[in-house]
């Protein structure tokens, strides 16, 4: 097994976590929906104006919960990114949705608005974008379609906390959205997750379907006498010990964030003149996107080039990492999708690589990652070989 002495990703403790996990466990209360809960609950609400949220146990979760509120049935279609995790898809197909893959755009993996009406049938339930790289997507001509087919948008925020679009907050757009605070994201707390509701006609069933579809939050609230069963719905909701995590990394939003976009602007500037001589592309911000920082990613010429890349870091103890494959192409899904050809996403996932950002990562760092890649780049029998395949 190859060590690593600069990982791809290392979670972050920002100070209080263990603390408020003790305060939780002495608390006596440490199943969910209790005052770690409430706080988390509060505060995105407060920082963002979400007119509701409920942490899950992950963005899995809140895309499944997602799915339920938005009655998907057996038939119905929901169109998806090709280019995303699995979740994105899966919550729908547990429903029994078909998926309608989206290709990704030319300028980045978000999905080709241009492409986007043409997807839609009279089976289209619901778009679901994703915020690539916590870059948003645009989401003005996606919500117009919507309401011009009636359909729901469900935003997939996993990456997104923190984000905007022309001024706001990403996931306060669609009629629903997910977030992730897995340990890989900005904000964390192991495995978790959020819904937000924006919509209100999904206020009173989303608290149902979190607490295994039954009324016990209006039953803690005093607002009825007794709770039972009266819908559908699982087990979404997170134990206290979790959310005491989250409250802690809340605390500290602020801070991480700052220090992530310092680490990207730094990678930015420093790799920016090899990419100004074609070697790569960098990524590139839509006017309409804020940069919350969540990804560093370049976009390799070709799959070689991107091998080659990753390898001569890892010889140097560094893990670059590339992300999806298309979801059209995956095992699950290939014989099921209705083959579509989808460059874009394709061109993703053969190209695009990550390379490490996290809150511990120096500068000092970043320099050594760029100067391997600059070297790299420089090899006169790689600009020989770019040269050869440039006349493929
Ligand atoms: C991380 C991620 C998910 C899944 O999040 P979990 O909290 O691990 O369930 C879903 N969609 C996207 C785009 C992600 O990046």
């Amino acid at each position: 097994m190859t060590s690593f002495t600069i990982p791809y990703n290392k979670p972050y403790l920002s100070g209080n976590e263990t603390k408020y996990i003790v305060d939780a466990v002495k608390s006596g209360k440490i199943s969910g929906n209790g005052i770690f809960t409430q706080r988390c609950h509060q505060f995105f609400q407060t920082r963002y104006r979400f007119p509701k949220v409920l942490l899950t146990t992950s963005c899995t979760d809140a895309l499944e919960m997602a799915a339920i509120l938005a009655d998907i049935q057996p038939g119905d279609e929901v169109i998806v990114p090709s280019y995303t995790f699995v979740s994105t898809a899966l919550a729908f197909v547990r429903q029994g949705a078909s998926i309608v893959f989206a290709d990704s755009s030319l300028e980045n993996p978000n999905l080709d608005i241009r492409q986007l009406e043409a997807l839609i049938s009279p089976r289209t339930k619901a778009i679901v974008p994703v915020h690539y790289a916590g870059v948003a997507c645009n989401m003005d001509p996606i919500m117009a379609l919507a309401n011009r087919y009636n359909l729901l948008v469900i935003e997939d925020a996993a990456q997104a906390i923190d984000g905007y679009y022309k001024g706001k907050p990403l996931g306060s757009i669609g009629h629903l959205a997910a977030f992730s605070f897995h340990e890989t994201k900005n904000i964390i707390s192991g495995e978790g997750g959020m819904l937000v509701i924006n919509d209100e006609r999904f206020f009173r069933r989303a608290e149902i379907i979190w607490e295994k579809g039954t009324n016990r939050s209006e039953f803690f609230r005093g607002e009825v006498d007794t709770y039972g069963w009266v819908d559908i719905g699982s087990s979404f909701l997170p134990s206290e010990i979790v959310s005491a995590f989250l409250y802690a990394q809340l605390e500290n939003l602020d801070d991480i964030q700052k220090r992530r976009i310092a680490l990207w602007n730094y990678y930015y500037q420093a790799l920016e003149p090899l990419a100004n001589t074609g070697a790569f592309r960098l990524p590139v911000l839509p006017d309409y996107s804020s940069n919350n920082a969540h990804l560093f990613y370049l976009i390799c010429q070709n799959e070689t080039d991107r091998s080659r890349l990753i390898d001569t870091l890892k010889a140097e103890g560094i893990l670059a990492v590339f992300h999806y494959l298309s979801l059209h192409r995956s095992h699950y899904y290939q014989a099921k999708h209705d083959g579509r050809v989808l460059p874009f996403a394709d061109t993703y996932a053969d190209c695009l690589v990550r390379l490490p950002l996290f809150y511990e990562l120096s500068f000092a760092e970043i320099d050594r990652i760029v100067n391997l890649i600059n070297s790299l780049y420089s090899k006169e029998v790689y600009v020989e070989a770019v040269h050869h395949y440039g006349q493929l």
